[in-house]
């Protein structure tokens, strides 16, 4: 698994402080693709193991949620990771742009994001938008968090 960079989100989870990791890789190169530089996976340098967890414990009681912004491709990694937040007390969340991804994935998560982007429908501010950011748990579409004045 390779990324592109390492930022802290306060927009993408409503209400989380995130550890957002830039997954390369992603094959699925939307028209208008915001980073387009995600696409080669060897535009990133390898998330180890060391630099994630490093990453992790350096936020632990600032940041409460770890997001990835793909990554799905990598599935046993990512489950890995993913467990390894959630064993810190971190919630979780996926940013995708596929309509669905596989239990094991889900399973480790509180939140996800799918659907891919489509500039004419708009991201998850507008009404109009394929995505849909959804609680795992309940299955709980929470759309209405992105919209202002909601
Ligand atoms: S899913 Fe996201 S990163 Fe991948 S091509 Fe579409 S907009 Fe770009």
């Amino acid at each position: 698994m390779y990324y592109s960079n390492i930022q802290i989100a306060l927009q993408e989870v409503p209400g989380e402080i995130s550890i957002c990791f830039s997954i390369c890789g992603c094959k699925l190169h939307c028209k208008g693709c915001h980073s387009p530089t995600l696409w080669k996976e060897k535009n990133g340098v390898p998330l180890t193991l060391e630099t994630y967890k490093h990453t992790l414990n350096k936020y632990k009681g600032f940041a409460s949620c770890v997001l990835f912004m793909g990554g799905e491709w990598h599935e046993p990694q990512l489950v890995n990771y993913l467990h390894y937040a959630r064993k810190l007390d971190y919630k979780t969340c996926l940013y995708t742009g596929e309509d669905r991804v596989s239990t094991n994935i889900l399973r480790e998560l509180t939140w996800i994001k799918t659907g891919k982007w489509i500039s004419e429908l708009g991201g998850l501010d507008t009404l109009s938008t394929n995505q849909k950011f959804t609680h795992v748990q309940s299955n709980a579409l929470l759309n209405h968090l992105f919209i202002k004045n909601h």
